[in-house]
């Protein structure tokens, strides 16, 4: 049988090659951090990981992450509601919760479950889920695992929304959901405008705040303290792998009786293992090094302000980013190729996106600027950026 099956597969896998898709990894052989050093020994500076605040080396969350496994042993062996449960989960549960403002929080082993996990338990064919084009993978595979009645309205475009909106009131309940930073242009979800819709049209609201916790706001804690939404948003879904430290490891948080139902029904907690112990007890260390120092976050801006500055200055088309990311446009496919390739001979790893992954004809590198990052890494990726753009003529 499997000759058949094979050939299949080798076929589709060259075409996947042939239209320039296919995704080759580089092995990194150091920790995760802003400067890297790769399996051939040359080192390079690392402006593609959601390494926001540059806590993927920290060297007090891996003593905590230590900690924690001396003291609570290495693995669960277990879901959470047979044998898997630790206090250390209960105290992660409670953090996230208080920095969210929020009632109570649930763990998933990533934010692809709690994502995964969210809309099943919740809603049935009698509601609506209204949800931005843009949206993360894992909420559309979310939305799709929910037998809710769907909507989409172009990104954070409020007059589609409101149109969802209301055709959406043909049905029982309805629910918003939204990234709250878009991951290929670093836009902020306008949750204010979202949340006044949601109550003009009673509508609850969802936001997943992988790429804006840590980053967004005044003090970084999101779309919900940068519009000073607290209170009108009803779940919120986020990774502890970006901002949070880089390991793995997503919750959802929100409404206490919203967190139960999940804690009874969702399928990716009651049928998967609970986190390890060196997760959650760095976990719970990060969230106490939030808690005592804006300093992270605040760097993290600093160098983001620098970065597009420098950049524009240099004559590079970036687009408007309150976030980590920056979109620096290209506009067209293969140059996005050739530049990202160019930056890696310069030793500044970069992403070139193009379509599908971005509309056609919005080629363009995306950059992710880390807390980790100093004054001389940006120069020296400015300074690449500015060689690079002359030889390939994208700047003057
Ligand atoms: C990265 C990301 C996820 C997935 O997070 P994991 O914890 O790695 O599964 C989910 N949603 C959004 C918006 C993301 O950016």
């Amino acid at each position: 049988m499997y000759g058949k099956f094979q050939k299949h597969l080798q076929a589709e896998l060259e075409s996947i090659e042939q239209a320039g898709l296919y995704k080759r990894e580089r092995n990194i052989c150091s920790p995760q951090g802003a400067e890297i050093t790769l399996e051939d020994g040359r080192k390079a500076l690392n402006f593609c990981a959601n390494n926001y605040l540059g806590l993927a080396d920290s060297p007090r969350l891996i003593r905590a992450a230590k900690e924690a496994m001396d003291a609570r042993g290495y693995g669960m062996s277990s879901v959470r509601f047979i044998c898997g449960a630790q206090d250390l989960h209960c105290q992660l549960e409670k953090a996230v919760a208080d920095y969210f403002h929020t009632e109570a929080t649930i763990l998933y082993a990533a934010c692809f479950d709690a994502n995964g996990g969210v809309f099943e338990p919740l809603f049935t064919e009698q509601d609506a889920i209204i949800s931005d084009a843009l949206n993360h993978a894992s909420i559309i595979d979310g939305v799709r695992l929910c037998k809710a009645v769907r909507y989409r309205y172009a990104n954070a475009d409020m007059e589609e929304l409101e149109n969802c909106l209301k055709q959406a009131q043909a049905q029982r309940f309805r629910i918003i959901v939204t990234d709250g930073v878009f991951s290929m242009d670093g836009n902020v979800a306008p949750m204010d405008k979202i949340c006044d819709l949601a109550e003009k049209y009673d509508a609850l609201v969802m936001v997943d705040e992988s790429h804006s916790a840590g980053v967004v706001g005044k003090t970084g804690h999101g779309v919900a303290e940068k519009f000073d939404c607290y209170g009108r948003i009803d779940i919120f879904t986020g990774t502890l792998g970006k901002s949070f430290g880089g390991a793995v490891g997503g919750f959802t948080t929100g409404r206490k009786e919203i967190i139960d139902m999940l804690r009874q029904r969702s399928r990716p907690y009651l049928f998967s293992n609970s986190l390890p112990p060196m997760i959650v007890g760095a976990g719970i260390e990060m969230f106490k090094m939030l808690s005592e120092s804006d300093e992270l976050h605040a760097r993290q801006q600093e160098n983001v302000t620098y970065f597009r500055e420098k950049m524009l200055a240099a004559g590079f088309d970036i687009k408007p980013t309150q976030s980590a990311i920056c979109a620096v446009m290209l506009y067209d496919a293969p140059l996005s190729q050739k530049f990202a390739s160019a930056m890696a001979e310069e030793g500044i790893f970069v992403t070139g996106f193009y379509y599908p992954v971005v509309p056609k004809g919005q080629a363009r590198i995306r950059v992710q600027i880390s807390a980790a990052h100093t004054r001389e890494h940006l120069d020296k990726a400015i300074a690449a950026f500015v060689k690079v753009g002359r030889n390939l003529g994208v700047i003057k």
